[in-house]
């Protein structure tokens, strides 16, 4: 397979940009079509746990993405009823550091993706192509051609679909249907953090679980910033959804939270809202030349903070498929699913249960609690071990 005809790869989010770095290291050509105007993303907090470095220090971006990003000296679990803390982790700890090697960061989007879109600007191999939002594709028998809106046509070797959960790419390659929307909604704000009136503590990751909705706060860019999502389940009746009434079924929802939660949800900006939602694992994301990676792949809940860790992890893992395959694209395919699918369905499995944790109501929840405080710090790292340790890099040039 030339290395000079590029590789094509829909998508410049944290997935696509990462697998275009990663391609780009082992001297493959690549072209990245991103359907929106400008390459960038939404300006909101993201967090990373230490799983991520194995993939960013192969890339050779940890030094910078460190620069930009703080490390939380605890996440906590708070119930969002009373106030006290369920569980935590102590990711500020000597101990966390001796154990997972990587701090666990928390980074403002836009500074994360500048970090990446500047690696790719300062390498040759690398076409950044913006409003190039792609429509079909087609495979011949020696590459493929993605057509864009506009009607432009580009050619490549292979095609990387890295256009997220909604994914055209995947429409027509797998055609199986839209994600599953699991009847909540969430709300992203930020703001400066002298704006900030509730009484939270604000150097840490924050998460208040409560029945049927959650938040999450943590600081940014240095403690300069406030970032907040909220969340919370729709009732089936309500349909309208207009700020005043989506201000009304939280202030309902929320009417028996702590009053740290009130006061954090009256500085929530209601007009950016999403949907969520994933979609049940699946084994294969490839046919032919094409092959899905990230949230197109294996979208999850956000409950695990891993999306975008298995987005980055899928990019690094797929150039060092493709490159160990000696152009048999297929034979990498397959061996990148190999090494993906398993961990990347734990993550959206696991997520899913976190996500019931987080929201029960009832005796369940006064077990879950219970379960959750017994806890020793040695429990919790054991069980975050499977997924902060990494993963191993198929059998190809690299272990880890
Ligand atoms: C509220 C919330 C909080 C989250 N917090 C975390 C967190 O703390 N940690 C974490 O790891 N993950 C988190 N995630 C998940 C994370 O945001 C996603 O998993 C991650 O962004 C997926 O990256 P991606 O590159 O696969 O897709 P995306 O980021 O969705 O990027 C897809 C790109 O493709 C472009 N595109 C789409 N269609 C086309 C097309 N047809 N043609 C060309 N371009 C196209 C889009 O414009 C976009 O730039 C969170 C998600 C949510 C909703």
């Amino acid at each position: 397979m030339a290395k000079d005809v590029p590789i094509i790869i829909i998508g410049g989010g944290l997935g696509g940009l990462t697998t275009a770095l990663a391609l780009a290291r082992r001297g493959y050509a690549v072209r990245v079509l991103e359907g929106a105007p400008e390459f960038g993303a939404i300006g909101f907090g993201i967090q990373f746990g230490p799983n991520v470095f194995h993939a960013l220090d192969r890339i050779g971006v940890s030094a910078a993405v460190l620069e930009k990003a703080d490390s939380p000296p605890a996440v906590l679990m708070i119930d969002a009823l009373n106030g006290k803390e369920v569980t935590r982790v102590a990711t500020g700890s000597p101990a966390f550091r001796a154990r997972f090697k990587y701090p666990y960061i928390i980074i403002h989007r836009i500074d994360l993706h500048n970090v990446l879109l500047d690696a790719c600007r300062r390498d040759p191999l690398i076409t950044l192509v913006g409003d190039a939002m792609v429509t079909r594709f087609e495979e011949s028998s020696d590459g493929v051609t993605a057509t864009s809106e506009d009607g432009r046509s580009f050619q490549g070797t292979l095609l990387v679909g890295a256009d997220g959960i909604r994914s055209q790419t995947r429409a027509q390659l797998l055609n199986d249907g839209a994600p599953l929307p699991n009847g909540f909604m969430g709300f992203r704000t930020i703001v400066p953090m002298e704006t900030v009136t509730a009484d939270v503590q604000r150097d840490i990751v924050a998460l208040w679980g409560g029945p049927g909705f959650h938040m999450v706060h943590y600081p940014l860019r240095h403690g300069t910033l406030f970032n907040i999502v909220a969340v919370f389940r729709r009732s089936a009746h309500s349909e309208r959804s207009d700020v005043a009434a989506y201000r009304a079924e939280l202030e309902h929802t929320y009417r028996n939270a702590h009053p740290t939660m009130k006061a954090l949800l009256a500085m929530l900006d209601l007009g950016r809202r999403q949907a969520v939602g994933d979609r049940d694992p699946v084994r294969h994301w490839h046919k032919g030349r094409v092959v899905l990676l990230g949230d197109a792949a294996h979208p999850t809940l956000q409950s695990l903070a891993q999306g975008a860790c298995m987005a980055i992890e899928d990019g690094v893992c797929l150039a060092d498929c493709i490159a160990g395959a000696s152009g048999d694209y297929e034979a990498a395919f397959r061996r990148f699913e190999g090494a993906r699918s398993l961990r990347t369905a734990r993550v959206t499995l696991e997520s899913r249960y976190i996500w019931d944790v987080y929201h029960s109501d009832g005796i369940v929840r006064e077990v879950y609690s219970q379960l959750l405080g017994e806890r020793s710090e040695t429990d919790t790292f054991q069980c975050l071990a499977w997924l902060y340790d990494g993963f191993r890099l198929p059998d190809i040039h690299h272990r880890r």
